[in-house]
């Protein structure tokens, strides 16, 4: 890799200074099954899709086999957790098999996640429970497919282990099914990456480890210096802005942005208790670790990236030689941020482009979602269907959570929709381009929390089929598919507070 490794050997759990990884194997698996594929993945990477059906997949995918030319490693972070430095982390589960070049010459790092413990596990065992993996297998290739910069996902592998998990941290922990997620990306640099040495004062790793990633994750940046560390703090915290701006557009709440949950490359990286916004409400977090002061809730998202870029910021400080160009990084974050959300305001409301005056057309409208408890997804795609000459919040019927949030905000909808009806009659762009642009950035089909937990009840009953199903739908996330009403559909009552539905735990 060109980066000091760790001499030591072993997954012994340590501290590991000077070094950027630790090479560790996976630890084998009793008897690994493949349950799922990206086939779209596979076909990037070069790879027959037909291959992931093969015994061989299953022990690659599973850590059993190591193909030739792989090296395995752990990677070494560290990262700032709801506010505060905790130091060390590193790859606790996560162990990173090699790189692959697909045919066009991009490189891809892959990596299981759940393949046994590193010298980064602490206390815990660097396994993952089929629930998290199902989870984290459907929703970055679903996010991928939504056009939102993530980590990709190859395979999902059961193990044929147990794992031991306190889903409710209530002291009686529970055996669960094992999993393996093969996810792909061409770096998992994150910023704790970087927040580590810089911690311990190793500026001569901070300094190869910046020099290695902007020449390989970087390699269109030219410059040397000062010149060439702003441009590369610039390019993060455009491409941080423009992944935050895409979660705000579809209503992804990643639920844990700690820094070491941050990608260099702004890819989402890190699903655990993530979660879709339903009802419109933006202090709303899935996360049961973060209920009580809800600082990576929904609408917090974008002040939160900022303060990440900050911690990194931080670390960067002692190569560069004043702060001008990291704050000029830090400006960019809030230009390239303000940029995407007019272009989210324009798509979501189907206007040519966003003016002034429709940011307070949309913050309007989002206090009237908020207030009523109106389905996000369903309400911007019904949105296209408003006739401008005769508007009507009647159209919106399915959307509403209650009828006392649907009395309590109609009148005023109905005025909002002939203010909206007004702007539209104004805007330049044709009505079929209007209801076309408003499909392409409102998705009918997310992952609701709901629809990911039956998938994972019916898996854990060995019924595979929800997952298949999702995976299909999930596709094709802005076209209308026949006979898949039900993915599309409200939450139901009965998922309202059910643990999985509304609620993630941590533990995974
Ligand atoms: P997360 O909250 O998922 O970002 O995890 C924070 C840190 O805990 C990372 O360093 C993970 O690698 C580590 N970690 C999480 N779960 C496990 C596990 N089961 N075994 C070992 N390390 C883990
Ligand atoms: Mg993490
Ligand atoms: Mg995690």
């Amino acid at each position: 890799s060109g980066l000091p490794g760790d001499p030591e050997r072993g997954s012994g759990v340590r501290q590991v200074t000077g070094a950027a990884w630790s090479s560790v194997m996976p630890t084998p698996v009793r008897a690994p099954r493949m349950i799922a594929g990206s086939d779209e993945m596979a076909a990037t990477l070069g790879l027959d899709p037909a291959w992931l059906s093969t015994p061989e997949a299953a022990a690659v995918l599973s850590g059993n086999r190591l193909l030739d030319g792989m090296a395995p490693f752990a990677a070494n972070y560290g990262g700032h957790q709801f506010g505060h430095w905790a130091g060390q982390l590193g790859d606790g589960r996560a162990i990173t098999l090699g790189e692959v070049l697909d045919p066009t010459g991009q490189r891809w790092e892959m990596q299981l996640k759940g393949a046994g413990p590193t010298p980064y596990s602490r206390s815990a065992d660097g396994r993952a429970v089929l629930r998290s993996s199902v989870r984290e297998f459907l929703c970055s290739e679903a996010m991928h497919h939504l056009g939102i910069p993530t980590t990709r996902a190859l395979s999902l592998v059961v193990t044929g282990e147990d794992v031991v998990r306190d889903m409710f941290y209530d002291g009686h922990p529970e055996p669960e099914p094992g999993a393996i997620v093969c996810r792909v990306a061409p770096s998992f640099i994150r910023f704790g990456h970087f927040e580590l040495p810089a911690s311990r004062g190793e500026t001569g790793l901070l300094r190869q480890l910046v020099d290695f990633c902007i020449r390989r994750d970087f390699p269109h940046l030219r410059g040397q210096g000062d010149a060439l560390l702003s441009d590369w703090f610039a390019e993060v915290c455009a491409r941080t802005a423009v992944m935050v701006a895409h979660w705000m557009r579809v209503g992804f709440v990643h639920g844990v942005m700690n820094t070491d949950n941050m990608s260099i490359l702004g890819l989402t990286i890190d699903y655990g208790p993530y979660g879709w916004i339903d009802d419109f409400d933006p202090d709303w977090t899935p996360n049961t670790t973060d209920r009580q002061h809800r600082r990576y809730r929904f609408g917090a998202q974008p002040q939160v990236a900022y303060w990440n870029l900050g911690r990194l910021a931080g670390a960067l400080s002692p190569l560069a030689g004043d702060a001008a160009p990291l704050q000029a990084g830090l400006a960019r974050f809030v230009e390239t941020f303000n940029q995407a959300e007019r272009g989210n305001i324009a798509g979501k409301l189907g206007l040519d482009a966003c003016r002034d005056e429709d940011i307070g057309l949309m913050q309007d409208l989002r206090g009237l979602l908020r207030e009523g408890e109106v389905d996000m997804t369903l309400f911007f795609r019904l949105l296209g269907d408003v006739d401008p000459g005769a508007p009507n919040p009647s159209v919106f019927e399915e959307a509403f959570y209650s009828d006392v949030g649907r009395e309590g905000i109609e009148s005023r909808l109905q005025a909002w929709l002939q203010r909206y009806a007004l702007r539209i009659v104004d805007d330049p762009l044709p009505a079929e381009h209007r209801k076309a642009l408003m499909d392409a950035t409102n998705p009918r089909y997310v992952l609701r929390n709901c629809l990911a937990q039956q998938a994972i009840d019916r898996a854990e009953a060995g019924d595979l089929q929800g997952i298949a199903d999702l995976q299909a739908v999930l596709r094709r996330p802005y076209d209308v598919q026949p006979g898949c009403e039900a993915f599309a559909a409200r939450r139901p009552d009965w998922a309202r507070d059910r643990p999985g539905c509304s609620m993630l735990s941590c533990s995974s």
